[in-house]
C-alpha cells in the first residue's frame, strides 16, 4: 500500500493599487506594455523602492494563521535568463523569509485538517509570455513584472489530491475576507505548485518528489495529483526509480509531462539586494496589522454549523463571501429564527444579488431582513407565497414593511376560512379515482389533496384549518 505526500508552494498576488518597487500601476487588464517604468525594466540609475502595502499585506497573512513574524527583513536578487523577466532577476527573500512557521486549518470531507506552513515570503511576479498558436512568435506583456506577491510554502502534510483542492478553497476565501488578494484563479492571482511523492504507508522516510507547476484550478490539481501518484507507483512497482523533475499538467490528456531537470539552488546565483535597505518592522506596525484581522472562513463554517446548527451546505454557502457570513452572525444576533434566516439568505437573497450583479451592501441596511423573518414566522402568509409573490416587491427596497405588501397583494390568510368548503369539494370531485384509494388505506394522497385546494387558494388556505376540513371531508 503507497500513501501520496504533497506540499504546496503557492503564489498569490496582491490587490496593491501599484507594483512592487515602483508606483506603475498593478491591474490585470490593462493594455499589454502599458504600466512598464523604467523601474520595472531595472534601467541603469533606476532605484526600487518597497510599497508599504505590501509589507503590510504580507504581515497580515502572516498573523491570521499564527505564524512567527521576522522584524528584520532582507531582500535577495534571483537570477535567470527569459524573455518576460527584463530585469534578468526576480527580488525575492531567500534565506530570511519574513515570516515562518503557523498553520492553515480548513474542512475536507466533513473533518477538520490543517497543514502546518514552513514559511511566506515576498516576491516580485515576472512578465507574461503568450506563446503563439503556432508556436512561430511569443509575445511578451511585462506589465505583470513587478507585480508584489507573496509565496506560501507548506509542509509536505496534504495526503491527497482532495484535500489540496479543499485547502485552496480555504485559502482562496481566507485572502479574500482579509482583503489582500482577489485570489483569481483564471486570471492567475492564484497560482498552486504541487510537489509529489510517494511512499510505502507508514515508512517514515520521503519519497523522492517531482513538482507539478502552475496549477490555477482546483480540479486541475486534484486529478494530476492523482495521476502522478499513479504514475510514480507504477515507476516504483516496475523496479524503477523517481528523478526529481519538474512537470506541467496536461489538462485535455489528463497527464503529467516533464518540464525540465529542476535547477539546482546555485543556478539561480542568489546574491543580496543591493538596491533595498532592510525593512525593520516596529511593533506599532504588527499591532495595527493585527487590528486588521478578521475571522477566517473556516472559523465561521465551524460556528455555522456547531452553534447555529446550519448543514453543511449551508454553512459552506454562507462562508463562500465575507459578506454573506457578516450578514447572517449580525442578524443573527436580532432574531432567534436562524432556520428562516439562513433560508432567507441562501434562497433568495443572495441568489438575487448574484443574478443582478449587485453586493449585500446595495441593499442598504440589511436589518430589514429581519421585518421578512417576522411574516414568515407569524404564518399569516404561507411560506411559499411569501417567497413567488412578497419577495420580489420587497426587494426592490427593503425598507418597506413585508406584512404590508403582503396586504397589499391580498395574501394575508383570512380567518373566515369558509371559502375553502367550495374548493375542496372540486379537488375531490375532479379526482374521485384517487379519493377511492384514499378511503381504501391510501392515506398518504391527502397531502396531494391539500396541494391541489392550496394551489386553488392563492396560498390564502390556512394549512392547519384546510387538514381538518379535508379529513372530515374525506370521511365523507
Ligand atoms: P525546493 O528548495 O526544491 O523548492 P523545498 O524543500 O523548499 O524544495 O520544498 C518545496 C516544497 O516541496 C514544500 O512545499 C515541501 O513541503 C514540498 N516537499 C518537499 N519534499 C517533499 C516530498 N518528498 N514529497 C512531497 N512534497 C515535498
Ligand atoms: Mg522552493
Amino acid at each position: 500500500m503507497y500513501e501520496t505526500v504533497i506540499g504546496l508552494e503557492i503564489h498569490i498576488q496582491l490587490n496593491t493599487a501599484s507594483k512592487a518597487f515602483c508606483s506603475d500601476e498593478n491591474a490585470f487588464d490593462a493594455e499589454p506594455n502599458t504600466n512598464v517604468s523604467q523601474i520595472s525594466l531595472a534601467h541603469p540609475g533606476t532605484l526600487p523602492k518597497m510599497n508599504r502595502k505590501h509589507i503590510e499585506k504580507a504581515v497580515l497573512l502572516g498573523l491570521a494563521f499564527g505564524s512567527e513574524i521576522n522584524r528584520y527583513n532582507l531582500f535577495d536578487r534571483k537570477n535567470y535568463f527569459y524573455p518576460d523577466l527584463p530585469k534578468g532577476y526576480q527580488i525575492t527573500q531567500d534565506k530570511e523569509p519574513y515570516c515562518r512557521k503557523g498553520e492553515i486549518r480548513f474542512i475536507s470531507e466533513g473533518q477538520l485538517k490543517s497543514v502546518r506552513l514552513h514559511h511566506i515570503h515576498m516576491e516580485e511576479d515576472a512578465g507574461k509570455s503568450i506563446h503563439d498558436q503556432n508556436d512561430l512568435f511569443t509575445l511578451v506583456d511585462i506589465n505583470r513584472a513587478g507585480v508584489p506577491l507573496l509565496e506560501i510554502v507548506t509542509e509536505p502534510d496534504f495526503r491527497s489530491g482532495q484535500e489540496v483542492s479543499d485547502f485552496m478553497a480555504e485559502l482562496q476565501k481566507a485572502v479574500q475576507y482579509l482583503n489582500i488578494s482577489d485570489a483569481n484563479m483564471e486570471e492567475g492571482a492564484f497560482r498552486c505548485d504541487c510537489n509529489v511523492s510517494v511512499r510505502k504507508k507508514g515508512s517514515p522516510i520521503l519519497g523522492e518528489r517531482c513538482e507539478i507547476k502552475n496549477m490555477n484550478s482546483r480540479r486541475f490539481a486534484k486529478s494530476a495529483i492523482e495521476y502522478e501518484a499513479t504514475r510514480q507507483i507504477a515507476v516504483l512497482e516496475s523496479g524503477g526509480a523517481i528523478h526529481k523533475t519538474t512537470m506541467l499538467y496536461d489538462p485535455v490528456a489528463n497527464v503529467t509531462k516533464p518540464m525540465r531537470k529542476k535547477e539546482s539552488e546555485n543556478d539561480y546565483r542568489y546574491f543580496p539586494e543591493p538596491d533595498l535597505p532592510p525593512v525593520v518592522l516596529t511593533e506599532k506596525f504588527i499591532d495595527q496589522a493585527k487590528s486588521d484581522l478578521v475571522t477566517l472562513p473556516v472559523d465561521r463554517y465551524i460556528r455555522l454549523k456547531d452553534h447555529y446548527q446550519l448543514n453543511h451546505a449551508d454553512a459552506e454557502y454562507l462562508t463562500e463571501d465575507k459578506s454573506y457570513s457578516d450578514c447572517f452572525f449580525g442578524l443573527a444576533n436580532k432574531t432567534s429564527n436562524y432556520k428562516s434566516l439562513s433560508e432567507l439568505l441562501i434562497s433568495k437573497v443572495i441568489p438575487y444579488i448574484k443574478t443582478n450583479g449587485i453586493t449585500l451592501a446595495d441593499l442598504g441596511n440589511t436589518d430589514h431582513l429581519l421585518g421578512f423573518i417576522q411574516l414568515i414566522d407569524s404564518d399569516k402568509v404561507p411560506k411559499s407565497a411569501v417567497y413567488q409573490h412578497v419577495f420580489p416587491v420587497w426587494i426592490r427596497d427593503i425598507s418597506q414593511n413585508p406584512e404590508d405588501i403582503a396586504s397589499d397583494l391580498q395574501l394575508i390568510k383570512s380567518d373566515n376560512q369558509d371559502f375553502l368548503d367550495d374548493l375542496i369539494v372540486q379537488v375531490l370531485k375532479a379526482n374521485a379515482d384517487k379519493v377511492k384509494e384514499y378511503q381504501k388505506g391510501k392515506k398518504g394522497l391527502i397531502g396531494f389533496f391539500m396541494g391541489q385546494v392550496m394551489q386553488k387558494s392563492g396560498g390564502k388556505a390556512d394549512p392547519k384549518v384546510l387538514q381538518v376540513k379535508m379529513e372530515d371531508m374525506l370521511k365523507g
